[in-house]
């Protein structure tokens, strides 16, 4: 047997490759980012996917209504539509075909979002400060890209995992503890008890996630509350990456839809958006994310740089832009006709919030957002961990929800519903809930 084939043959073991390779130096196979094993297996929605399958072997025709992960249930709105058919017609003639269009996304796109979500509002975001992207998942990852490995980031806890888990992908964490919190992450608690608003970290930070409103709570932050994070990070020197992908979703006049409603944001935050849950996007893909000109980050000697040349950088060097198709179809939220859609959409998601938020309360929960988010956050009855009353709403009920705990260690006694879903499966579900828990809460 040649050397090769004999170090082939021992890697059948991976604890002898690894030391094969350290100490022989056979290249025979490419190395890894190990940073990927730090991350705690079964992520979130696999495991209810595994616990749902399972239930649905053993009980063929049990009618499972499932009211866990954020997906729109209704379909795309008519101008949106229109918008679309147009655009593929439009592809379909040697005189109006496209072929790559911007990587930052279209004139016409920018500019309808700078007016319509911005201007509108009193914020000063230029069109070319806009990149439009196939989703605020992606973007939120991506954005690690361009900022350096050193930096100290908070999270809210719970938390979207998406924040979490690309920042251990990056390297930017040590292992997971027992409660699934990873080392170098600053965690910001968000419970019943600090209104899900989580004080300012108690240690110097360079980056915050702020997701308002907020996935999986529901809650929502006052222009107060805004105020004091802008203000930390103006102090701090520190970013906020801030997520708003359910904007659309806020009831209360009060409420800042973006970030740059506050003085001095667009100095220190980026701010994700998507048409995913306002427009029922989720299949079709698209978003966008603002990074004003004016954010700067520092080199490790002390040098000011700006941001936004290196997000330009990194887009269009990475990706290649959203297709024209989408992007009319996008445009069309803006129209008159698609606002008006768009916002019936929203309605109809809200109704379905309140009939489950009543629902719950009817029997004796203490139940939270619903109200200017798509996501309702209910406290389990008699403290039940959250992965106990997932399985119990699922074998008793027939209902699928998700265990807080899979958002954090804060969300551990506390479970999520969704609001996107049929009219019907949403009533159905209630009176599911009210028989079960009629009686078990005092
Ligand atoms: N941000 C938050 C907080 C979300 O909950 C989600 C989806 O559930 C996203 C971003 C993903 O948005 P997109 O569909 O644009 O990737």
């Amino acid at each position: 047997m040649s050397v090769e084939a004999d170090a082939r043959h021992i890697s059948a073991d991976p604890r002898i490759l690894k030391t094969t390779l350290i100490q022989d130096q056979f290249h025979i196979m490419a190395l890894i980012n190990e940073n990927y094993l730090k991350l705690k297996a079964g992520y979130l929605f696999p495991e209810i996917g595994r616990r749902v399958s399972a239930f649905c072997q053993a009980n063929p025709d049990a009618k499972v209504i499932r009211l866990g992960i954020g997906d729109v249930t209704e379909p795309l709105p008519p101008a949106i539509i229109e918008a679309m058919h147009k655009a593929v017609d439009e592809m379909g003639s040697r005189d109006t075909f496209r072929g790559y269009g911007p990587e930052q996304g279209y004139d016409f796109l920018r500019n309808a979002i700078a007016e319509n979500d911005y201007k509108s509002r009193g914020c000063e975001i230029a069109a070319d400060e806009i990149f439009v992207s196939d989703g605020s998942k992606c973007d939120t990852g991506n954005i690690l890209d361009i900022f350096g490995l050193n930096n100290r980031v908070a999270v809210q806890d719970p938390v979207y995992p998406v924040y979490v888990d690309t920042n251990v992908m990056v390297g930017r964490t040590g292992a997971a503890n027992d409660a699934g919190r990873y080392e170098g992450l600053t965690y910001l608690p968000c419970t019943a008890e600090n209104e899900f608003n989580p004080d300012l970290p108690k240690e110097k930070v360079d980056m915050i996630y702020l997701c308002y409103p907020n996935n999986p709570t529901g809650a929502v932050a006052s222009r107060e509350t805004l105020t004091k994070w802008v203000d930390y990070a103006r102090s701090e020197g520190a970013i906020i990456l801030f997520d708003a992908a359910y904007e659309a979703f806020i009831t209360d006049p009060e409420i800042p839809h973006s970030i740059y409603e506050i003085p001095g944001a667009d100095e220190v935050a980026i701010e994700f958006r998507s048409f995913s849950k306002n427009a029922g996007f989720t299949g079709t893909r698209c978003a966008f994310t603002v990074v004003p000109k004016k954010v700067v980050g520092t080199t490790a000697d002390g040098q000011k740089q700006a941001i936004h040349p290196l997000w330009n950088r990194r887009h269009t060097t990475k990706f290649n832009g959203v297709s024209y198709i989408i992007q009319r179809g996008a445009e069309a939220v803006y129209s008159p006709a698609g606002k008006e859609q768009t916002a019936s959409l929203i309605k109809f998601y809200l109704e379905n919030a309140s009939i489950l938020r009543n629902g719950l309360e009817s029997v004796g929960f203490e139940v939270y957002g619903g109200v200017n988010a798509p996501y309702i956050w209910l406290k389990t009855p008699n403290g039940m961990p959250s992965w106990d009353f997932f399985d119990q709403l699922l074998n008793k009920a027939h209902l699928v929800g998700t265990p807080g705990s899979g958002f954090g260690a804060s969300g551990e006694g506390y479970f999520r519903l969704s609001a996107f879903n049929s009219r019907a499966n949403v009533e159905e579900a209630v009176v599911r809930i009210k028989t079960l828990f009629g009686r078990l809460i005092a």
